[in-house]
């Protein structure tokens, strides 16, 4: 019993020394790709409430958002436009598809014929209300200008957006995430500026319906209301909006960081761990399945072992709008500890032991603390 215990505790050593070694080796580590978006640009000037551009107003708060977004090191910004050029709308989601972006954010600004005001922020979806068809119509309509839009955009009707939810809709499988980033912009948006709150919503938008990822619309304002235009055409109001956007971004970030590190050197052997296993004594807990998980990300990946560092039998599966992925299900509490041990080993340096019970997440510590012999 005691040379297992000794064992166990060699490992924990060894994991705590590579860990600390490969924090300095993190040069390959794939960075975060956002795909900003500055709606409009050139011959279409997007919407002119008050006499101000929307093309110019969302292109200076992109600008400025990339900008904040560009001082963390393991970020990378890629813009659909960076001057006041005309990008056909069907182009935009394509460019973050080829860049294999992490998230997409387009920026627009809204226009109405009353005192409407207040930020929202939209996904792609069908909008079953058809509240929302306004705003999407407003902003598919730059197609007209686009030329032999019926060949582009074969089977979309700008006037009637409805008709986008007939062609597919790949932005489906990324809903929850898209609906976490935009909670977490238009939450910033409206908290810490005081913004009135139109919420999330989902709309026919074709620029949001093209992209293999997380991707949102922000309204940042309506240009025609007395009072918002002109803050919205502040520099003061879209220096805000700036550093709320890309702090919601980076929330975002850090909700999804996968463990990407790798490990080059590994000192222990898959058949150690085994060995380790059957050696080390059991301490069961009755009912309870205990699990390593490993990483959450936004992106669906195969769990196949080459995708996961060479570990087998990762399990994938979808919580509060993220993927989780576990690695070992025992409800021997020293067999997790070990399997961790190897992921860890492995390079997944931030893995943790979660516990369940008939599929429910529990505390880890409850159930330690409940179930202690
Ligand atoms: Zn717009």
């Amino acid at each position: 019993m005691k040379t297992k215990l000794f064992c166990l505790f060699v490992l924990a050593i060894l994991v705590v020394a590579f860990s600390s070694f490969r924090t300095l080796n993190n040069d390959t580590v794939k960075p975060f790709v956002v795909v900003l978006d500055a709606g409009h640009g050139g011959k279409d000037p997007g919407n002119r409430g008050n006499g101000f551009f929307e093309k110019d107003i969302v292109l200076d708060v992109t600008l400025q958002v990339g900008k904040i977004l560009e001082q963390h090191k393991d970020i990378k910004v890629v813009y659909t436009r960076t001057t006041d050029v005309f990008i056909d709308l069907y182009r935009r989601g394509p460019i973050a598809n080829e860049v294999d972006a992490d998230i997409f954010v387009s920026i627009h600004c809204n226009s109405h014929h009353t005192q409407a005001y207040g930020a929202e922020t939209f996904v792609m979806g069908v909008d079953k209300s058809g509240k929302n068809m306004e705003t999407a119509k407003k902003e598919n309509e730059v197609i007209f200008l686009e030329d032999n839009y019926e060949e582009k955009y074969a089977g979309f009707d700008p006037n009637s957006p409805e008709s986008l939810i007939g062609l597919t809709l790949m932005q489906e499988e990324y809903l929850d995430q898209s609906i976490m980033l935009a909670s977490l912009i238009q939450g910033n948006l409206v908290n810490n500026l005081k913004r009135k709150d139109r919420s999330v919503k989902s709309g026919p938008f074709w620029v949001l319906h093209s992209s293999y990822m997380p991707s949102v619309l922000v309204e940042l304002g309506f240009l025609t209301n007395k009072e918002e235009g002109p803050y919205v055409n502040s520099k003061k109001g879209r220096a805000e909006m700036a550093r709320e956007i890309a702090n919601g971004i980076l929330t975002y970030k850090k909700n999804i960081s996968l463990a990407t590190e790798s490990s080059q050197n590994p000192t222990i052997t898959e058949e150690e761990i085994v060995k380790a296993i059957e050696t080390t004594e059991e301490k069961i807990y009755k009912d309870i399945e205990f699990r390593v998980q490993l990483a959450a990300s936004s992106k669906k990946i195969d769990t196949k072992p080459q995708n996961f560092k060479g570990l087998k039998d990762v399990d994938r599966k979808k919580e509060d709008g993220l993927f989780k992925y576990y690695y070992g299900a025992t409800s021997d509490y020293n067999e997790i500890q070990l399997l961790k041990t190897y992921a860890q080993e492995k390079g997944y340096t931030s893995c943790y032991i979660v516990a369940f019970k008939k599929g429910e997440k529990l505390k880890l510590s409850e159930v330690l603390k409940s179930e202690d012999k």
